[in-house]
């Protein structure tokens, strides 16, 4: 096989993403062993049934021997019946190998996920990403299958065959054999094209699929904007695409495989002829042609399987290829610490320099947040107040400075434990198609419904989900659609003081709620039993108002401010 070489920034063949796929068969080996042994060892079933064509046509029919006949005709039906149960056992002992690998490797794919790091995630097309782990494990799936099910046990039964040809008539043998050549070279020639062709139509299916997300997401956007005239001429050119790739790779696939069928039919027809040469001279006889004729049918029908098994182990190469990259991403979370640390509401970060490339957004900033305390950040859009946050969360880890929690540094902390101390409420907070209560309890599933009403009322949620005909039980839409910014707000702030943060991260607030709601909002949360210490970030000065301690960020710089000051 090739290694190394590159096409559309792809190679053709990847030891590491081979390596990979079979690891997920680890504990499996010896079982498709057995099957691989058992399918070849089904091959020999042939055997008796050749020696007993033979003997139809050398020594029934010339004797004219009807209850042989008869008998003979029973025992290959009973051959034919126990092939077709071990046939029907081994694809019951190999599908399950195949799911299980499959399984496998699409719960490697989910874990990895989570691995993702913020840059990645943000970076790469989340439609694509999707599409790719979706799609490619399923055509890996259809790989494996024709794989272990079809072009393993083909193989094998071929060679078996030709052993049993070869042994029958070695010279008729040898005429077929040297027409393989001729079937090998053209399917390498036509399987290197089809490649190029699915991978077009692969690329071309993920754009109609991006597009068709895109439509559906931003449906009002392109409403509000009058751009369906835009859109509509945008998605035809990607149909128009598909429509040409899908073409394209469909009506090659059966050229391919109807050339692919003509050429091993040819060398059928060589049997037929030279074979019957030999029987005209003499050189076999009636019933050793028959049983050769049989023997090369079945050969020409597993080359034929081999050789539409190759096609789906093409496709599914390709699709290793892409998921071992993925697979192998090294941009995982920033920090990788596991001390669990009783997180009180300390934070510090000192002399912090970060920036997303090579322009620092934050140059050098120091900022203390204590237990109970109430701190604001205001600054302009694009100052960094968000990236603070990100930072806090662990997202991104500083060019240069430390942050520390409970005067842990960061680096040490296991971030999945610390995170669930802390509460975040972003300007858009991420609401998903459910019921409010589900939405609520993300992540603490199992809280009581007094608890949840609880919190709703310090959250000013519960006055209105009281006035909703289901409750708590209203279904709120794709990202929470049927609900106003405010509300979506409450809900997503219930969330967050579920957890019991002892910090609790408030990001502009102000956007949709009113300065009277924040505050009491606030107050309430003076008079909770774990009593946050709270975080605002806003470009809004009138969150100052709220805090205790303000700071402004301009160009990179963050310094305490007086409200009066302001
Ligand atoms: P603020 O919250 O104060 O409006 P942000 O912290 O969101 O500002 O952004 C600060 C700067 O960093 C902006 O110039 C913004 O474009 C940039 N920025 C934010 N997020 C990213 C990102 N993921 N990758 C690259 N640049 C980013």
């Amino acid at each position: 096989m090739r290694e190394n070489k590159f096409k559309n920034g792809k190679p053709y063949f990847s030891k590491e993403a081979w390596r990979y796929y079979f690891g997920f068969f680890s504990g499996q080996h010896r079982k498709l062993l057995l099957t691989s042994v058992v399918a070849t060892a089904q091959a020999a079933l042939i055997i008796p049934i050749l020696l007993l064509v033979r003997y139809i046509f050398d020594v029934a029919i010339p004797e004219k021997k009807v209850d042989m006949l008869v008998m003979i005709g029973l025992a290959i039906i009973g051959i034919r019946l126990i092939n077709m149960s071990v046939t029907l056992l081994l694809r019951r002992i190999n599908i399950k190998i195949v799911t299980t690998a499959i399984y496998r490797l699409r719960d490697d794919l989910m874990k990895k996920v989570f691995t993702f790091s913020r840059t990645l995630y943000t970076r790469e097309d989340q439609r694509i990403l999707h599409a790719r782990i979706v799609q490619d494990t399923e055509r890996i799936m259809r790989m494996s299958n024709s794989m272990i099910s079809g072009l393993i046990p083909a193989i094998l039964i071929s060679i078996g065959l030709c052993v049993i040809l070869l042994v029958f008539n070695w010279f008729l043998f040898v005429v077929i054999i040297l027409f393989f050549p001729v079937i090998f070279f053209s399917n390498r020639y036509m399987g290197k094209i089809l490649k190029k062709r699915v991978f077009a139509y692969q690329r071309s299916f993920e754009n109609f699929s991006k597009g068709v997300l895109f439509l559906l997401k931003f449906l009002d956007l392109i409403k509000i904007q009058t751009a369906e005239k835009i859109e509509e001429k945008k998605q035809r050119k990607v149909l128009k695409d598909l429509k040409e790739k899908a073409t394209q790779r469909t009506y090659f696939t059966s050229i391919n495989f109807q050339v692919q069928t003509f050429l091993v039919s040819i060398s059928g027809i060589l049997v037929i002829v030279v074979g019957g040469v030999s029987v005209i001279n003499e050189f076999m006889t009636l019933g050793d042609f028959f049983a050769f004729y049989i023997a090369a049918n079945h050969l020409q029908t597993n080359l034929n399987s081999i050789n539409n098994s190759f096609a789906k182990v093409l496709t599914g190469n390709e699709s290793l290829i892409t998921l071992q990259h993925i697979a192998a991403t090294t941009e995982k979370e920033p920090y990788s610490g596991n001390r669990k640390i009783a997180f009180k509401g300390n934070i510090e970060l000192r002399s912090v320099i970060f920036g997303y490339n090579e322009k620092p957004v934050l140059q050098g900033i120091s900022l203390k947040i204590t237990p109970e305390s109430k701190i604001a950040v205001i600054g302009p859009n694009g100052a960094g107040k968000s990236t603070i946050i990100h930072l806090i969360l662990g997202f991104y880890a500083p060019q240069s400075g430390t942050i520390t929690a409970e005067g842990v540094d960061f680096k040490e902390i296991d971030f999945s434990h610390f995170r669930k101390q802390v509460g975040v409420v972003s300007q858009h907070p991420l609401l998903f198609p459910g019921s409010i209560i589900e939405n609520i309890t993300y992540g603490n599933e199992r809280t009581e419904k007094e608890t949840v009403i609880k919190i709703s009322k310090i959250t000013l949620a519960h006055n209105f989900i009281e006035k909703l005909e289901d409750g708590y039980e209203t279904q709120i839409g794709e990202d929470g659609v049927l609900l106003s910014g405010g509300e979506r707000q409450k809900i997503a702030l219930a969330r967050a003081l579920l957890n019991r943060p002892k910090l609790l991260i408030l990001d502009e607030p102000t956007n949709h709620l009113d300065d009277s709601a924040v505050k009491e909002i606030l107050s309430n949360l003076d008079h909770i039993d774990f009593k946050p210490a709270v975080f605002v970030i806003s470009h809004d000065k009138a969150v100052a108002n709220f805090a205790e301690n303000i700071y402004l960020l301009e160009n990179g710089k963050l310094q305490s401010v007086k409200n009066e000051e302001l």
